[in-house]
């Protein structure tokens, strides 16, 4: 039974490429594949729906329904029978389909006649793009093998689709990835760019779904996969044991790889017509519809394991590389699923946008954004999905809003709002040699972050009065291997020449977390960001630590050297880190090396044990910088990188804004010099605040500069303690609704 619809269900799959090949256009060649598999399978009637837009479904051809219906049937998205295969992406066979949950009654269509209703998700790579559906006067359920030789047409239509093999004039289908796009994401950078796709991890395409040597195509598979165990295993081999999570994702590529279920499957895919590329991407949809329900994570960290061993077999199998020979368009804006900071840099400046389908506002992907000043929008759902190589887009970093293909109306309005957002920096610019100086007369130090010899350039044009934060990891994070001390001193001190006198705070190597250098054995750790990082590493690792302070001291070569160390947590940390600087000036002056003019040696306030350390330690530290990302985090127990999470918390949270105003009062008692360098130093309305509050240096990307003087100097900071105060009488969660009232009313 089940070898004769093998040969049925290639039959029909030879008969469908006939079809394809003939030069029908899009709707004929659609009604003529109803009729095709309608016949093969016995059924009177078979349907397609494909996705008219995101939530509605349009009949496109039928065979035995109502031709009328064609182009005017719609549902949405889980409505009727059809809407819950698209939405759950699950069959759903029935004897009775009138009586079935769910069922509802279309008149137009004539189906209330057939009893049995089959219905299969027509999708590619998750993506859902319609429903197959068969129906027949007698009460019977599909046998499993009738179900899966329909998912397997799904599969061939899907590929179909994607080709654009249905594009045609009147009610046919239009062409996919050609339509105008808006995604709506969260803002990670400001700023708009305009310009053409590049996509991290190009999409692989099927040209040849259907095979009619299942034979050919199975040696084909085994030999694929052959090589991809061959691959994996060297990858472990380089790996050697060294990289724990690594190690685990080689392992699950590994078991994978071996799996005689998946090998199985993709063998009957085959037996039943596919290609063998085709059967790879039926199973690798069937996870990742999979992967879409799961919430276990372990569980979805393997489907994801399997997608990832899925696209390496496809490339293997197409030919198409990661490298698809593909060239960079000039105005790239970077399209991915995720990437990690180093990817990042690797990119460096070249980008003018970058869009991502994940990610997160808080991660170091999005400061490295940030440090380099370019656009970013994070959680724009299915943009790796939408977007091709080359389509025109726009980022909007203000919105969080992305236009892919956008029309002339789009591209018009768009290009105004960049326009806009010049004259902005234009008028920002003109502040630039006046003091942040508030109405009332209390004067701000801005000072700029920085991480990249890159980043220097903007010190001058921001009008920032030094580096508050030199982030030391993104050199190391943009290596494969450790770098030397040589080639530390040379950068540091070309560092201290471009700021031409201005200070500049090094904070010392802060990697863990999400930082992860590529060549250091990372810990396999249940939560990195609480775990071995920063100035722990150093502490433990001071081999590492005094390397880079002995960099430090040659660059300054004489000249004053500010340093500060990342993640203290209490007071014995500062203390030995210190003693190492100590020891470290003394041995390089033992060695003849020109110490600096001053050394200041501070701490950065990031976890709130710190801000209740003793008051000696206040009086011993030279200074400190409030890392408000990492406090922020750890004060809310809310994961920076965690957009689900994060945005809970406002920074202007009367809790928080207390926690702060506490630090600055211990500061001002001993006279401790405070900084703020979070991300939230830069958005202008909680600058206002923390200078309301007594902050008076504050650190901040180089755009940002402008937006905080021009508020700060309009503002007077006796009156926004007032609206601070006032709002914390009235018991108010947090002050921002107060203060943004505040503004508006004085038209700010
Ligand atoms: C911070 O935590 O606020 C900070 C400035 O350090 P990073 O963002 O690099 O962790
Ligand atoms: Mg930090």
């Amino acid at each position: 039974m089940a070898d004769r619809l093998e040969t049925e269900s290639r039959k029909l799959l030879g008969r469908l490429r006939d079809a394809m090949a003939g030069d029908l256009e899009g709707q004929a060649r659609l009604d003529r594949i109803t009729h095709l598999i309608a016949d093969s399978m016995g059924c009177e009637v078979c349907s397609i729906y494909l996705f008219r837009d995101e939530d509605t479904l349009e009949l496109c051809a039928t065979e035995g329904l109502n031709p009328d219906a064609v182009h005017k049937t719609r549902m949405k998205l889980g409505e009727g029978l059809v809407g819950m295969v698209a939405r759950n992406r699950q069959v759903v066979n029935t004897p009775d389909a009138p009586q079935a949950k769910g069922f509802r009654y279309m008149p137009e269509t004539g189906e209330e006649i057939y009893s049995s209703f089959l219905g299969v998700p027509v999708q590619r790579l998750g993506e859902a793009l319609g429903v197959l559906v068969v129906q027949s006067r007698t009460a019977r359920e599909f046998s499993a093998d009738e179900v899966y030789a329909l998912e397997v047409v799904a599969m061939v239509l899907a590929e179909m689709t994607e080709l654009g093999a249905f594009i045609g004039d009147n009610a046919a289908m239009s062409a996919r990835h050609s339509q105008p796009v808006l995604f709506r994401g969260t803002v990670g950078q400001e700023g708009a760019a305009e310009g053409h796709v590049w996509l991290h991890e190009p999409r692989v395409v099927v040209t040849n779904p259907i095979a009619d040597d299942p034979e050919r195509e199975r040696v084909r598979l085994r030999e694929a996969v052959e090589q991809l165990r061959v691959g994996v295993d060297k990858m472990l081999e380089i790996a050697g044991g060294q990289d724990k999570d690594q190690q685990q994702v080689l392992e699950a590529y590994r078991m994978f790889a071996n799996s005689k279920g998946w090998m199985r499957r993709m063998e009957e895919d085959i037996s039943n017509g596919l290609s063998a590329e085709a059967a790879v991407e039926k199973e690798q949809s069937v996870a990742r519809a999979r992967m879409g329900q799961v919430t276990d994570q372990y569980l979805r960290e393997r489907l994801s394991d399997l997608d990832d061993l899925s696209n390496r077999l496809l490339r293997i199998l197409t030919g198409q590389g990661a490298d698809t020979g593909a060239e960079m368009p000039a105005d790239p804006i970077l399209i991915a699923r995720n990437i990690g900071p180093a990817e990042l840099l690797e990119y460096g400046r070249s980008l003018k946008g970058i869009v991502l389908e994940e990610g997160s506002v808080g991660s170091h992907a999005a400061i490295v954004a940030r440090a380099l000043a370019i656009p970013l929008v994070v959680h724009a759902e299915r943009v790796t999905t939408e977007a091709l190589n080359g389509d025109h887009i726009m980022v909007d970093g203000e919105q969080g809003v992305v236009h892919l293909r956008p029309d002339d109306n789009v591209v018009t309005a768009f290009r105004d709002k960049i326009a806009m957002l010049a004259a902005a920096q234009e008028r920002y610019a003109s502040i630039r040699d006046l003091p942040a100086e508030t109405q009332d007369g209390a004067v701000l130090s801005l000072q700029m972050n920085a991480g990249l010899m890159a980043d220097l350039p903007s010190l001058p044009s921001s009008g920032a009065e030094g580096v508050g934060l030199f982030r030391t990891e993104l050199q190391f994070l943009v290596r494969n291997q450790m770098p030397r001390r040589s080639e530390l001193v040379a950068l540091y001190a070309r560092v201290l020449d471009a700021a031409g006198g201005k200070p500049v705070v090094f904070r010392t190597l802060d990697i863990g977390s999400d930082k992860v250098l590529p060549y250091m054995k990372p810990n396999d750790e249940p939560n990195p960001a609480l775990g071995w990082r920063a100035i722990r590493v150093g502490l433990d690792k001071p081999g590492i630590m005094r390397m880079q302070l002995q960099a430090l001291i040659r660059a300054a070569n004489g000249r004053p050297l500010t340093v500060m160390f990342p993640f203290v947590a209490q007071f014995e940390e500062y203390r030995s880190a210190r003693r190492l600087m100590d020891k470290t000036l003394a041995a390089e002056e033992r060695l003849g090396h020109v110490l600096p003019e001053s050394v200041k040696v501070g701490a950065m306030l990031e976890t709130p044990s710190l801000a209740f350390a003793p008051l000696k330690f206040f009086e011993e530290v030279d200074f400190l910088s409030i890392g408000g990302n990492d406090l922020k985090q750890f004060f809310f127990a809310a994961d920076r990188e965690n957009e689900r999470v994060r945005r809970r918390y406002d920074t202007l949270n009367v809790s928080f804004l207390s926690f702060i105003e506490g630090i600055v009062e211990r500061c001002n008692a001993t006279g401790t010099p405070l900084s703020f360098c979070g991300e939230d130093a830069g958005r202008p309305v909680e600058a206002m605040c923390f200078a309301a509050i007594g902050l008076r240096s504050l650190s901040m990307r180089p755009a940002s500069i402008g937006p905080v003087k021009s508020l700060l100097r309009r503002t007077n900071l006796p009156e926004v303690r007032k609206v601070i105060a006032d709002a914390r009488h009235r018991g108010e969660m947090s002050v921002r609704p107060a203060v943004m009232e505040w503004l508006r009313t004085r038209g700010a």
